[in-house]
């Protein structure tokens, strides 16, 4: 291979789009997905933004599709056979692959509308009721992993006390070896409290953000003992699986389990009152509260916040991981939270998120269900028509009000003025490195996975590796500031994965054979692969190196370029000061931007034969560049080789 691969994709394209083009009935009228969705672009003067991949993908009776009436339905009709749909963003139609639990307000009005009819009252939302919570389990398979949890006493750290509430840390072991960690806040004065159980989302900090320590500190002053934990993958329990064990199916079980766990250990206290017991969670914590609730009787009232509802389940696989939301023939969290009738429940929602549908949608539906227990003043919707995704000050206060009224809280003590906000590491309980883990303790995904179908983490594992590698790049930088150093290693592992992945879905195969047009040889595999490769959509490049440049020095992004191609600018140009020694400084600066422009494009390409084919083809513009400038690199290369070889010669005959 060597030259010229970058233009292959370009004429490819053409060759395909010339052979799909024959608008004949044996031809099945095919055309280019991406020519035909210019095509509707052009004609219906809309803009489209691309998150899909249209690069070899032939679209059959392709023009009789188009609906000259409408933009949507013809969009509609192209996407579909792809798999693929559009949604709204701005003025734009945003091309995106089919989403499993995300739908459209539209669709949740409808499947609202559905589940109505199955149920006119009380007797027969209950008999539904009954069937879910069973099948919600089953989906869910939490069942089987607790067959394997363990029972050991909680560790608690040392209790810290502020201005009207205590904060403890605690580490509870669930599966073997394998820790939920968190922190109870409690109010100072004795007696017996309400417990709130606080799930978390993914909020830039996860359980230690000012905003989670705001509301857990002022409802344990209020009267309430707040338990917060880790995401699975955060926070602590990243030390534990690693930060990419996140995004598997087992996050959505384990962190179902943390939070029943937590339940049990609190019921065990003698200043818990087990008549009042409440989930309360943002976000994925608001996902996390409707699951909770569902899984156990035992929760007498529950606040999800800025997450509930019909049309969207949680993009994370830590929400959406398991088909919970197949249950009983369908279901969605509006009705699964609905089995909290007649107990206390509100809805927190804001107008800049998917939960700007609750007062229209699934609060009137809750309200029905409320109904047939004459409850429905028990459901509230605290709506933020103006606000967007967060958890902050009104809707804090909307939950303060809602437990106030709920436990009988003291709201006299209703003052987030009085929180010390802490520091991360005053609510670890292992240590800032995880030193004082406990003997036995997990330190791997693997041995997480181990309970579970193995089978189903193999993309974890690799997840797991390409962390690691982001880790260690990022940890030879020496960053200070442990805020950057976080952000630059995830830039760094989100290219690692894409790059991987487009890698993955574009096999070699996917590329016709055809010829090198620059040398008339039969295209190899090398060359099919980084053709195909090279089609990588630009913003996965463009996001890194913008990332990269905000947040460090051009001497550090050099370094983190040099750590993908693992030196190879340095060692090259080591190479040409052997083979020219008297190269000039201006030859040097010339030869030095190739390299670096050859080491900027390699790393989109995932494997090291690839990136030295990248190198291969900035060394020969090196090389015709020495060649105009007066050199003779065919000479120079014979007479360095010759030297080699007469050295290598005289050391063999010097050591016999
Ligand atoms: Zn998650």
């Amino acid at each position: 291979m060597k030259r010229n691969t970058l233009f292959f994709a370009l004429l490819l394209g053409i060759t395909i789009a010339a052979s799909a083009q024959t608008q004949t009935v044996e031809g099945k009228f095919s055309r280019p997905l991406g020519e035909v969705l210019r095509e509707i672009q052009s004609r219906f003067d809309i803009k489209l933004k691309y998150d899909i991949d249209t690069l070899n993908k032939v679209l059959p009776f392709a023009d009789f599709r188009i609906r000259p009436y409408s933009a949507e339905e013809s969009l509609t009709n192209v996407l579909a056979y792809f798999d693929y749909k559009y949604v709204m963003d701005g003025e734009a139609y945003k091309l995106k692959s089919y989403e499993y639990p995300r739908r459209t307000p539209a669709d949740g009005k409808k499947m609202l509308a559905y589940l109505n009819t199955l149920y006119a009252d009380k007797a027969a939302w209950e008999a539904r009721g009954e069937e879910l919570r069973k099948e919600v389990r089953n989906l869910l398979g939490i069942d089987d992993i607790l067959k394997h949890c363990v029972h050991s006493k909680p560790i608690l750290s040392k209790i810290r006390k502020f201005d009207g509430y205590t904060v403890q840390n605690i580490a509870l072991e669930t599966l073997p070896g394998l820790y939920v960690c968190g922190s109870i806040y409690a109010p100072a004065k004795k007696g017996k409290h309400p417990v709130i159980i606080c799930p978390n989302g993914h909020f830039s900090e996860g359980r230690y953000n000012k905003n989670l320590q705001l509301r857990s500190a002022t409802l344990a002053r209020m009267g309430a003992v707040c338990i917060d934990y880790d995401l699975f993958g955060y926070g602590e329990s990243a030390l534990q699986v690693g930060g990419a064990a996140h995004r598997t199916s087992a996050a959505s079980i384990i962190q179902a389990i943390n939070g029943l766990y937590l339940l049990d250990y609190a019921l065990t206290r003698k200043d818990i009152d087990p008549t009042r017991v409440a989930a309360n969670g943002a976000s994925g914590g608001g996902a996390q509260t409707v699951l909770l609730s569902v899984l156990d009787s035992r929760f007498t009232a529950a606040a999800p916040v800025v997450s509930l509802a019909s049309h969207f389940d949680g993009g994370c696989p830590c929400e959406s991981g398991m088909p919970i939301q197949l249950a009983c023939g369908g279901t969605n969290n509006a009705e699964l939270v609905a089995m909290m009738a007649p107990k206390p429940l509100l809805i927190v929602s804001d107008g800049k998120d998917w939960t700007a549908s609750v007062p229209e949608l699934e609060f009137p539906y809750l309200q029905r269900i409320y109904d047939f227990y004459g409850a429905k003043e028990k459901v509230s919707n605290a709506h933020f028509a103006n606000e967007g995704h967060d958890y902050g000050p009104s809707k804090r206060n909307a939950v303060y009000n809602f437990f106030a009224e709920t436990f009988g809280l003291d709201r006299a003590k209703q003052d987030e003025s009085k929180v010390t906000i802490e520091s991360f590491e005053a609510k670890y309980s292992f240590g800032k490195n995880g030193e004082l883990m406990p003997e036995g303790a997990i330190r791997s995904f693997n041995d997480v996975a181990a309970y579970f179908d193995k089978k189903l983490f193999a993309q974890a594992k690799s997840d797991a590796g390409l962390e690691k590698k982001a880790t260690e790049w990022t940890a030879s930088l020496q960053l200070e500031d442990a805020r950057t150093a976080s952000h630059v290693s995830t830039l760094i592992y989100n290219h690692l994965r894409q790059v991987r992945d487009w890698h993955n879905a574009h096999p070699y195969t996917t590329i016709p054979e055809g010829i090198n047009p620059a040398t008339g040889n039969k295209l190899s595999k090398l060359d099919r692969e980084m053709i195909a490769d090279s089609a990588m959509p630009k913003e996965v490049h463009e996001k890194l190196m913008s990332g990269l440049r905000k947040s460090l020095t051009e001497e550090q992004v050099e370094q983190i370029l040099d750590k993908y191609t693992v030196g190879k600018v340095a060692f090259t140009l080591k190479g040409y000061y052997a083979i020219v020694p008297d190269l000039t400084a201006e030859e040097e600066t010339v030869i030095l931007g190739h390299l670096k422009e050859a080491r900027e494009r390699a790393i989109d390409y995932k494997n090291m034969n690839q990136i030295s084919a990248i190198f291969e083809i900035y060394k020969t513009k090196c090389e015709q560049y020495l060649n105009s400038n007066g050199r003779n690199w065919r000479q120079l290369f014979k007479s360095y080789v010759d030297k080699r070889n007469a050295e290598k010669k005289a050391a063999a005959a010097a050591k016999k």
